[in-house]
């Protein structure tokens, strides 16, 4: 442990990273931020999570130094970072498709930035050659030290990528669908294998994405955009089952969003009433409910009624499909296997939770 504090691989003091009110447009266009306030805790792996076009890499480049905004600004602590140049914010970045130096052994790629540093900061030949040499190890490439980019497998690659972000001891790491080009089970892998890295050490991450599992599995927290704008931050059982607002609610896991009217004697759902007294709001409104939360009600209790409109086998389970109204669209359910059900049954059914958005 004291080789790899010595050898810089540890952070340093974790920054925080503050994000106030950044608005940024690009040629006049429809902001592609627009007031943006994010805080990122000091060794936080903090995801941006967000449909194509949300944002995510902007941010991502603000915080970098590499875009010009139009107004607000990004701190790292108490420094305005928003008035320093790339070099000087020192983050370490990784990219989808960022290229290696082709030309250059592993351990050369990853010496690269120190190399180049100034004379005054740069480390001696044998403390690069020892920093590398545990950066290899960290990141499980031993003994691949001597290859070229070409030699190695897309997953190794963004491993090498990674170890030459982390070589310049950056006080944030900005990670940009980092694992995006590869394919799913080596995504898995790449997952779990970062946030052991990033357990080890500690470097205040902003990690963007667009598939929710990676954010889920991989965040401390996770920040949720649609239109240059943050609609919910939280760890991602917030974000889960604590949806803030619709958006959320249907972008993240699979959830039915049904039309309803929200009156004093509950929520009215195609011209069913479900008995619902903790809900507060009234009138139109959005009804999210997950698949696996329909439950069939037993005789006594208040129910929604539905035909069975469809019933397929799916691994342990069964989707049914369902119609609680002509006019409202099919959902699919999920019921367990030994429950008998067949097309045309009528199922009386009870959402274990839902949430509600007044429309
Ligand atoms: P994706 O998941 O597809 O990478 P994203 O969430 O990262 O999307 P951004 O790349 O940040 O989204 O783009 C946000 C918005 O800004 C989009 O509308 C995009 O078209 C626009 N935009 C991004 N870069 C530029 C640019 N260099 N010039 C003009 N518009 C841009």
């Amino acid at each position: 442990m004291l080789s790899q504090a010595r050898a810089g691989i540890e952070a340093g003091e974790a920054v925080a990273i503050h994000v106030e009110g950044l608005t940024k447009s690009f040629n006049g266009g429809a902001p592609a931020l627009d007031g943006i306030d994010l805080d990122v805790r000091p060794g936080e792996l903090l995801a941006l999570l967000g449909p194509s076009g949300s944002g995510k890499t902007t941010l991502l480049r603000v915080v970098a130094g590499l875009e010009p905004i139009s107004s607000g600004r990004v701190l790292f602590d108490a420094q305005d970072a928003t008035e320093l140049s790339v070099q000087e914010r020192r983050v370490g970045f990784v990219f989808q498709h960022y290229a290696l130096f082709r030309h250059m052994r592993v351990a050369d790629n990853i010496a690269y930035g120190l190399k180049v540093r100034p004379r005054a900061s740069r480390p001696s030949t044998a403390e690069i050659r020892e920093r590398v040499s545990n950066l290899i190890d960290l990141v499980q490439l031993t003994g691949l030290g001597r290859r070229f980019p070409g030699q190695l497998s897309g997953g190794q690659r963004q491993r090498v990528a990674l170890a030459r972000a982390l070589a310049v001891d950056p006080r944030v790491l900005l990670l940009d669908e980092p694992f995006g080009a590869l394919d799913a089970q080596v995504r898995r892998d790449l997952r779990r294998w970062l946030r052991e890295i990033h357990d080890r050490t500690g470097h205040t991450t902003l990690f963007v994405t667009h598939d929710q599992d990676e954010a889920l599995e991989l965040a401390d927290r996770v920040a949720i955009l649609n239109k240059g704008r943050i609609e919910q931050v939280g760890t991602p059982d917030e974000i889960y089952d604590h949806p803030a607002t619709a958006f959320v609610a249907s972008f993240i896991g699979e959830a039915v969003r049904i039309p309803v009217e929200v009156g004093e004697d509950g929520v009215i759902v195609g011209g069913q009433t479900l008995d619902a007294p903790e809900v507060l709001i009234r009138g139109a409104a959005d009804w999210f409910v997950r698949p696996g939360d329909f439950q069939v009600a037993d005789g006594a209790e208040p129910a929604l009624e539905a035909q069975v409109v469809a019933v397929r086998r799916t691994g342990a389970g069964r989707r049914v499909e369902i119609a609680l109204a002509d006019d409202l669209p099919r959902i699919d359910i999920t019921l367990e296997q030994d429950r008998p059900v067949a097309v045309g049954d009528r199922l009386r059914l009870r959402p274990r939770s839902f949430r509600l958005f007044a429309r």
